[in-house]
């Protein structure tokens, strides 16, 4: 089966529900605003804009709107070139969040998204995660572990001070978190294999190879680099949002344990946080919840000891 998607604006997107008015069928999805049967072919029309066309007759119908396609965004992408119809292909994909988080742990995601579960993952919801609330991902987030096979890594921060300290760079942890994640969705899916594995690229290939040259056990088949993957496959957009619910998950647990919501990012507001947890629990403790080397530590005593001067 063939499936073909395009992307079209409001005014559009209601010209092409029109046209096949005469085959229209009931579809009551998220997001879905018109869906059509022709003999060979599905038609779904997305909020979006997007319409997915499946089925034999996909490519005649979606190049019948071709002329009316909304020029994709040059995308400034980074990294490899990805095979045409790289989108509908099904790919393990791999994204990491909580790198510039002084508060919480880092978590990377992998998990695979089969080309006929394309549509589904769509369907709940699951968009570039830059454009997802943090709510709307928690929401969405269980639904894709039912679905999908996938691993969450969460390194927490008495792990990375201990690694960091030892010298493993920010870049070397992702990599061999993002390895490990890798190994633990082919294995869960084995013998099923994916088309491509694509990893949101944070350093080009022969770094990310470089980082994890000593692991027993390296993910090189198919792997592809892309910078904005999550805009290139589904799979990706889906790890990211895996990712971010755990991050978001630890830092719940987290600020229970310290007695106060812990700020995301790494500005000023962290700095005044941190200070008060120093007041609190000591400085100790406050590098049980941080990615201790950052900046903040020394702004954070830098207004505890001035508060204490005084
Ligand atoms: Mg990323």
């Amino acid at each position: 089966m063939t499936n073909q998607v395009i992307q079209l604006n409001a005014k559009k997107l209601s010209e092409v529900a029109t046209y096949y008015e005469k085959h229209k069928i009931i579809r009551s999805a998220p997001g879905v605003v018109f869906a059509a049967k022709l003999t060979d072919t599905s038609i779904t029309g997305y909020k979006s804009g997007k319409i997915l066309f499946q089925g034999a007759g996909a490519e005649r119908e979606a190049n019948r709107w071709s002329s009316e396609l909304i020029k994709p965004k040059v995308s400034a992408a980074k990294g490899d070139t990805l095979p045409p119809g790289f989108s509908q292909t099904s790919v393990i994909g791999s994204d990491e969040t909580g790198t510039g988080d002084f508060f919480g742990p880092m978590t990377v995601a992998a998990c695979f998204v089969s080309t006929d579960q394309i549509e589904l993952i769509h369907e709940l919801g699951v968009k570039d995660s830059k454009m997802l609330t943090d709510p709307l991902m928690r929401k969405i987030a269980p639904d894709l572990k039912e679905v999908l096979t996938y691993s969450i890594l969460t390194l927490g921060n008495e792990k990375y001070n201990k690694v960091q300290a030892k010298g493993w760079s920010q870049g070397k942890i992702k990599a061999l978190l993002h390895n490990q994640a890798l190994k633990h969705v082919l294995n869960k899916m084995t013998p099923q294999k994916p088309d491509y594995i694509l990893i949101d690229q944070f350093a080009e290939r022969g770094i990310y190879y470089n980082h994890i040259k000593m692991e027993k056990e390296i993910i090189r088949e198919n792997v592809l680099f892309s910078t904005k993957a999550e805009q290139l496959h589904v799979a990706v957009a889906a790890a990211s949002i895996l990712a971010r619910v755990a991050f978001l998950e630890e830092m719940d647990r987290l600020s229970l344990d310290a007695g106060v919501t812990l700020p995301k990012g790494a500005g000023s507001k962290v700095d005044e946080v941190a200070a008060k947890i120093v007041f609190a629990k000591g400085e100790e403790y406050l590098s049980t919840i941080t990615k201790k080397h950052f900046a903040n530590t020394g702004k954070a005593l830098a207004i505890v000891n001035k508060k204490r001067n005084h």
